[in-house]
């Protein structure tokens, strides 16, 4: 039986017991020396990647390649030529290409184990549920899917599966982000009390992350969510309540159905607040945290590499790590070992939730409480 969460809630005490195992999962990972890992995890994960865009080719597909314990063992894409060459040039078998429509025939491929789902946003939910059927597990791309109802069919799916349903949250696996939430945990600088920033960046061509049938919504859904969740984790705890405000659009051809920028408010119970904001079309890649005796600021705060972070005492410094790859590890580790998972989809959903909220508030122009 997998560790799976039944409730759609997310206590503090199950958040900080699933980030620090994640964490704690990766560090392992990291400090074992290969042969010993080896030695624990015989046989790797066969994973399978749904979707072949950029973020697959460019960032997953190394990252596993570079993993200790998984193996690419199949795609599901809609081109079935593009399926072909990658099976010849990645050294898995031709049957392992299946279609979209095709993914319930993955059943019958037992060492295909975890699929990741790499598709626009709102197809999230039908790839996702469609691989768990198939009696895989799953870790999906952000945003979870494009509606909470959608996260709760998802995770009813898990729970009928009895399959993991996971999240690519990546930044559980940055160190950068480590020592925010190590921060956070220990107390050092006092509760985050204040916290500001956002995730932005000027979108040159309208693509599908600006149409709302396949996006779901506009910058929110894909590059604000970062700075929700971030918050999230400064303030180890839920927001309570929020007001958001969508800005004017200066480019209405572009952002037809979608916003093109956004500010809201998130309140904690214990009186924090974090002012952030989105964008597509203002570059900004920030995160701030204050407390009563110190503050961090990471920036740039979101970014594959090339992280940069600070405190009220100077620069800190890490290694440059692929966040994906100490991820991916970490979760065929607790998959194998019936560990909690990292990244669980009740942060997707707790997180949907808070996107709800904030296009409620601005479309009404009201404070919205938030129920989980
Ligand atoms: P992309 O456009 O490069 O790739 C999307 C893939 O989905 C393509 O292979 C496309 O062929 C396929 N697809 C399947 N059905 C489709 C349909 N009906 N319409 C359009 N495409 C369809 O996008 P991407 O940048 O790879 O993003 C994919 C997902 O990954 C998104 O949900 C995005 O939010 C997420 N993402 C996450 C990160 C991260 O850092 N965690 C980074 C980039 C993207």
């Amino acid at each position: 039986m997998l560790p799976l969460r039944p409730s759609p809630s997310l206590s503090r005490r199950g958040f900080l017991a699933r980030t620090s195992t994640g964490l704690a999962a990766a560090a392992a990972s990291r400090m074992l020396p290969r042969s010993l890992n080896a030695a624990a995890e015989p046989r790797r994960i066969g994973i399978v990647l749904a979707g072949l865009g950029n973020y697959s080719t460019r960032e997953l597909l190394p990252a596993i390649q570079e993993s200790q314990h998984l193996k690419l063992v199949g795609v599901v894409t809609g081109s079935a030529d593009k399926g072909v060459a990658w099976a010849r040039e990645h050294g898995f078998p031709e049957r392992n290409v299946w279609s979209y429509a095709d993914m319930a025939r993955m059943a019958d491929a037992p060492e295909a184990e975890l699929v990741y789902v790499v598709t626009p946003n709102s197809l999230h939910a039908e790839h996702s549920i469609a691989a768990l059927r198939a009696g895989k597990h799953v870790i999906c791309e952000k945003p979870m899917a494009i509606s909470v109802a959608e996260c709760d069919q998802m995770m009813a799916a898990a729970t009928a599966a009895n399959r993991s349903l996971t999240m690519g949250y990546r930044l559980h696996f940055d160190p950068y982000h480590q020592e925010l939430i190590r921060r956070a945990q220990a107390g050092t600088d006092g509760p985050y009390l204040a916290m500001s920033g956002g995730f932005g960046f000027t979108m040159g061509r309208k693509v599908w992350r600006a149409e709302r049938a396949l996006a779901g919504g506009g910058p929110l859904m894909d590059v604000g969510i970062y700075a929700l969740h971030e918050a999230c984790l400064a303030a180890q705890a839920d927001p309570v309540a929020l007001t958001a405000r969508e800005r004017p659009k200066k480019r209405p051809d572009l952002f037809v159905d979608v916003e093109e920028a956004l500010d809201w408010t998130m309140e904690f119970a214990n009186g924090a607040r974090a002012d952030l904001f989105t964008s597509y079309a203002d570059n900004m890649n920030r995160f701030r945290a204050e407390g009563a005796r110190g503050w961090i600021e990471l920036e740039p705060a979101y970014s594959y590499r090339g992280l940069k972070a600070r405190t009220h005492e100077g620069p800190l410094t890490y290694p440059v790590v692929r966040q994906q790859t100490l991820h991916l590890d970490a979760l065929a580790v607790a998959l194998r070992q019936g560990t909690p998972v990292p990244a669980p989809a009740t942060l997707g959903r707790r997180d949907m939730v808070i996107i709800e909220g904030i296009y409620e508030s601005a479309r009404t122009g009201r404070r919205v409480t938030l129920r989980y």
